[in-house]
């Protein structure tokens, strides 16, 4: 998976660590499964029938099944004695070597996690707002077990070949793992029959149900892909999947080896957990992605698309054996999601990304936090970014022929198996007639970034980046003074990247006639790096500044009307009118400033002022996406000061499912009970509220 914000460090959940046990004597090989989830009730149905072979005798045999009740347990068909936990399903019998077994399990399950039902809740007057059309259902398995809605197997290890049923109402689209084979419509419910053809890991099971149109694509290997969106959204479409069948066969193509499933689906939903999940021919993102082309500079899907992609061979067709082996999912789905960007947007793209990634990778080891890949609790940055760097390194030392070959053995050898970094290795080694026990110590079992190994290999592939390493040196050991060689430097290079990067990092000491050359540059990824600058906008430049309010580019435009709103506040009337129509990003990030801006500007379209307030104000409820929400707070909180829909509006989101914005919400809420006024206020409002609804609330106001 793709975490939210990749660069801030958070640990990655180590789901088969704790919990999961492996069955050696058994092997579950075929799954049966039918489903029927009830979106008000927010539970699940469902039936499954395994095929398991026995490898030894044993007495028993278990899956597990958090919090599921059995309506009936049958083994062959026939009734069986079993035993449940609140984590575990267990059938006493003895089981003979070498036989196959059937193995029924009907059961009814309320999934506290893995499950997400959306938008089917109450209505404001307290009805049920029957089946909205905006209602979803979807799951995250990974981290959060698949166990939760099918009894199953939390264990890595235990790869089964899954066919899903699934039946909902017959007006929205379900999407699986699998090839749709056949729907059957009964009484206004409808059955997707799903099919595979080989086995996989429980948390890479997958669904998502909502209202859906979909773009299709075949690969050039004839693989059919899937592109799903929101009716609503369809001029987002090819913004959104754009490069979709450029990364499919770029992926085959640089692997070497065919993708491993029948066809390939994308599916955004609503407050997703992390940027986008790889569940098996399924990927499942956050329709934060979802752009129209002037977003595309600002945030694109492209790198989650291609992340999700590679790991349907590096995770999904070899999958880790445990925590240890993490290195083998994220850092090869990070790699692979950069060599095709590279192959996109050129070398550029490649060499400064890594050395973004080498800048922080080398400040986190000088501050002792450095982290070795084979720690099983590792950091994000670490197996992403890291996990990466080691893989390009490895090229770099064994040359590319041998690279893809290895990959192809490693891949071929393990085919729908788990694996260890040793497997991997042990290929790399064969191939490239090579000892690698150096690299394995310095990049594998280390926890210090090399950083001198890596600016050597940096300077030696990137112009550009050669001469940013070299203006640093200069700038902090040269006797002659920084303007002038920011000026040499600048006039010298004709590279995008790196002029976007000498605004950003130095524009102070760029003179207004430099200042002019790179407004002329039309480049918008350097007429960003000036928007984003902070100093104050010199009467000179005041056009300049000015033109870049018609940039394609949310960010720049957000800042340019906040910056140009401050510097010059007889013409804040101008900038409004000519930024009015625009919305933004899918946080609505120009929308938001310009709604605060238009509120507060003095005689400013007096007659819809307050409709302006009001409609800002109105963002902060569940209706909108956590990131509009959480802009809306922001600003709010800030300037405005909040009402009491929402202060009502923050307890909601301090429950909600994300862990990103949950805790945004929460921190939020701690600092205004630390003024008595606004406690008061709180404390006054929850009142009305049930005990569920103010759980994170009372334990606060009961803690001090
Ligand atoms: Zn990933």
């Amino acid at each position: 998976m793709v975490q939210r914000y990749v660069f801030v460090v958070i640990f990655c959940l180590i789901f088969s660590e704790v919990c999961a046990q492996h069955q050696e004597k058994v092997d579950f090989l075929h799954a049966e499964v039918n489903v029927r989830p009830n979106a008000l009730e927010k539970t699940i149905d469902g039936r499954v029938d395994y095929k398991f072979k026995v490898l030894e005798h044993v007495d028993s045999v278990f899956l597990d099944a958090e919090n599921i009740d059995f309506n009936a347990v049958l083994l062959n068909h026939r009734k069986v004695r079993y035993k449940i936990s609140d984590t575990t399903v267990t059938i006493h019998k003895k089981l003979k070597k070498n036989r196959n077994y059937d193995l029924t399990l009907e059961y009814s399950a309320k999934p506290k996690q893995t499950v997400y039902f959306l938008g089917w809740d109450d209505d404001v007057d307290g009805r049920k707002r029957t089946l909205p059309a905006d209602g979803q259902i979807w799951t995250q398995g990974q981290g959060k077990y698949s166990s939760h809605w099918l009894p199953s197997f939390d264990d890595m290890e235990e790869k089964v070949e899954f066919d899903l049923h699934i039946t909902f109402d017959a007006s929205y689209t379900i999407i699986s793992n699998g090839k749709l084979r056949k729907t059957k419509v009964s009484k206004g419910l409808k059955t997707w029959s799903f099919d595979m053809q080989n086995p996989m890991s429980s948390y890479l099971l997958g669904f998502a149900i909502g209202d859906y149109d979909k773009q299709e694509l075949t690969a050039s290997s004839g693989i059919p892909i899937e592109n799903y969106f929101y009716p609503q959204d369809s001029l987002r479409v090819e913004p959104t999947y754009r490069y979709t069948k450029e990364i499919f066969d770029f992926m085959e193509a640089e692997i070497g080896v065919p993708y491993p499933w029948e066809d390939y689906k994308q599916i955004p939903v609503k407050d997703f957990l992390y940027s986008g999940m790889e569940n098996t021919g399924a990927t499942i993102f956050s329709d934060a992605f979802v752009i129209d082309s002037t977003a595309f500079l600002d945030r694109n899907y492209v790198n989650v698309n291609a992340h999700e992609l590679a790991h349907q061979w590096f995770g999904n067709l070899v999958t880790e054996k445990d925590g240890h082996h993490h290195w083998l999912h994220e850092g090869f789905a990070t790699y692979y999601a950069y060599l095709a960007q590279q192959k996109i947007f050129g070398d550029d793209f490649f060499y400064w990304k890594l050395y973004d990634s080498a800048q922080q990778l080398n400040e986190f080891s000088k501050e002792g936090k450095g982290e070795a890949l084979t720690n099983p609790k590792a950091s994000s940055l670490t197996f992403y970014e890291k996990g990466a760097w080691a893989l390009v390194m490895l090229r770099n030392e064994i040359g590319d022929t041998a690279f893809k070959q290895g990959i192809k053995n490693y891949l071929n050898k393990h085919r729908y198996q788990n694996v260890t970094i040793d497997d991997f290795m042990d290929e790399m080694e064969l191939v490239g007639s090579k000892d690698l026990s150096t690299f394995k110590r310095s990049w594998l079992g280390s926890s210090v970034f090399p950083m001198e190994k890596v600016t050597e290999y940096l300077i030696g592939h990137s112009t550009s980046v050669a001469a940013f390493v070299k203006l640093q040196w200069e700038l902090t050991t040269s006797l002659e003074n920084n303007e002038s060689i920011v000026q040499k430097y600048w006039e010298a290079s004709d590279n995008e990247e790196f002029k976007a990067r000498l605004v950003l990092k130095y524009h102070k000491l760029f003179s207004h006639r430099l200042l002019k050359e790179a407004f002329e540059s039309k480049s918008i990824k350097i007429r960003q790096g000036l928007a984003l600058t902070s100093s104050k906008i010199p009467l000179e430049l005041k056009t300049n500044y000015e033109s870049l309010l018609d940039d394609e580019s949310y960010i720049t435009q957000e800042n340019a009307l906040y910056r140009l709103w401050i510097s010059f506040p007889q013409d804040r009337a101008l900038y409004l009118n000519k930024t009015k129509g625009s919305i933004g990003l899918p946080d609505k990030n120009v929308r938001l400033l310009w709604l605060l801006l238009a509120g507060l500007t003095k005689d400013y379209d007096l007659d819809r002022k307050e409709g302006y307030l009001s409609e800002l104000l109105d963002y902060t409820s569940p209706t909108y996406s956590m990131g509009v929400r959480q802009n809306a707070f922001g600003i709010i909180n800030e300037v405005l000061g909040f009402t009491d829909q929402n202060l009502l509006d923050l307890i909601e989101a301090s429950r909600h499912h994300s862990w990103q914005f949950r805790k945004f919400s929460r921190n939020l809420l701690d600092s205004l009970l630390t003024v008595d006024e606004q406690r008061n206020r709180i404390i006054e409002l929850t009142k009305g509220l049930n005990e569920e609804e103010v759980r994170y609330l009372n334990t606060k106001l009961n803690l001090e």
